[in-house]
């Protein structure tokens, strides 16, 4: 008797390793997933302001450009669009994570914010140093104005909002429940 009661619970155990295992392995197809899904979607940003100012544009997987080169207010909004859009989409999964507590929501922000954390590094390292921008956060404040002291914080407030952002969402992660088999 007090055999088989061992045995069974022996089974429950190994069925639960593998449930684990097979969540874990979930997790990570979704890490994956909305790391790749996040690219994408900052570019939709650059893609409708140049598409709701007629201008044609050369679309990749990881970039929009114009075809033509183009200046004004509409180049700024067009490198703004991209990460408005981002930090746009991380606020509303982290939103839409404190009504739907799981997985999938809190990473979705997750990997939304932090998309933007190497780019902003990258821009206030190149303000510093005084080089050209490296990428869209870089070229805004380069578009706004010619200070490398200005230019620096304005991508500081990219990287404080990215970074902000990426803080409330890794507090949404219940670390104490990383072996929940909930997706
Ligand atoms: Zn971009």
């Amino acid at each position: 008797m007090q055999v088989a009661a061992h045995v069974g619970a022996e089974q429950a155990g190994v069925e639960e390793e593998t449930k684990v295992k097979l969540c874990c392995t979930q997790r990570v197809g979704i890490i994956v997933l909305l790391s790749l899904v996040s690219i994408p979607l900052h570019e939709m940003g650059h893609y409708i302001v140049y598409k709701c100012a007629n201008i044609p544009v050369h679309v990749t997987f990881q970039s929009v450009h114009p075809v033509m080169p183009i200046s004004g207010l509409v180049a700024v909004l067009g490198l703004a669009g991209d990460p408005a859009f981002s930090l746009s989409a991380a606020l509303a999964c982290l939103l839409i994570a404190t009504q739907r507590p799981g997985f999938f929501w809190i990473t979705a922000a997750f990997t939304n914010a932090t998309l933007r954390l190497f780019p902003c590094t990258m821009d206030l390292l190149h303000a510093i140093y005084g080089k050209m921008p490296f990428s869209d956060e870089g070229e805004i404040a380069r578009g706004l104005t010619h200070s490398s002291f200005a230019r620096f914080l304005v991508v500081l407030c990219f990287f404080a909002a990215a970074a902000t952002l990426t803080v409330l969402a890794g507090r949404q992660y219940r670390f104490n429940s990383l072996t929940s088999t909930r997706p």
